[in-house]
């Protein structure tokens, strides 16, 4: 189980979360939308302490990890139990698809370069990329990059994936083909939360949706409500604008 108790965040005297509390049962796909600054990115960052929550806890598992007592090593094993798929990939250059993925591998997980690189080309091949393992990222589109950083995310067998926009940075035809691997993995019963404004995928892929504005979650609902007549006007008025 993934949580977040009372989770505070402020940017100068900006409130972006205001006391956020949320769980997340194993194996669901939870979508986050909502607008642009409104702190959907935030939030995500806070659970693995990339940004460091000004109060609250986080709980993944049997680790609670409270913002005011947050120890190094506690912080370390969070990550751990984290992976972040990022709108920009942030793959290495310089490296391989295949080294990409194994590079978390070796150093995070301490495994031998051999064993790094089998389990690589395993998750490689989960999102369809095996025969593309030697290619660079400059050799890759930007969809494929993506799938890379999705291998990489997944080799560290995360309780919860993050992904932050995955295809927003990507040119329209190249969309499709990373909302499919995400749906993969979704399948494959990976506890994710995902911040996207895709809202066809959002409606197909989420088990439950979550619409964040003004600090908190304003409504909580499974995507066949979130997208029905019944959702708040707040709600229903972002719909609107998004559609
Ligand atoms: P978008 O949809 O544009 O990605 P978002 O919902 O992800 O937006 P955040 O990136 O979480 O929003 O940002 C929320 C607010 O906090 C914004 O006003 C942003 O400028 C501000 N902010 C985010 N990170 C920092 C930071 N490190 N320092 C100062 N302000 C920040
Ligand atoms: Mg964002």
């Amino acid at each position: 189980m993934i949580a977040l108790d009372d989770v505070r965040k402020s940017f100068g005297d900006r409130t972006i979360l205001d006391g956020v509390t949320l769980r997340f049962e194993p194996g669901t796909v939870t979508a986050v939308v909502g607008p642009s600054g409104a702190g959907k990115s935030t939030l995500l960052r806070c659970i693995d302490f990339l940004e460091h929550p000004d109060s609250g806890r986080i709980t993944v598992g049997d680790l609670t990890v409270d913002a005011a007592t947050a120890k190094r090593s506690e912080i370390l094993e969070l990550r751990r139990r984290t992976a972040m798929v990022f709108q920009q990939f942030q793959l290495f250059s310089r490296k391989t698809a295949l080294e990409n993925v194994a590079e978390g591998l070796r150093v995070i997980r301490g495994l031998d370069r051999r064993t790094a690189e089998q389990q690589a080309l395993d998750h490689l091949d989960r999102v369809g990329l095996a025969s593309h393992a030697a290619h660079y990222p400059a050799q890759l589109s930007g969809g494929q990059q993506q799938r890379v950083g999705i291998a990489r995310a997944l080799a560290m067998e995360p309780s919860v994936l993050l992904l932050d926009e995955p295809t927003s940075a990507l040119d329209p035809e190249l969309v499709g083909e990373v909302l499919a691997t995400i749906r993969g993995i979704a399948a494959d019963g990976q506890t994710m939360v995902i911040v996207s404004h895709e809202m066809h995928f959002v409606r197909q892929v989420a088990q439950r949706v979550l619409f964040f504005d003004g600090g908190d979650v304003i409504e909580d609902a499974p995507p066949e409500t979130f997208f029905g007549p019944a959702v708040g006007t707040r709600t229903r008025a972002f719909l609107r604008e998004y559609h």
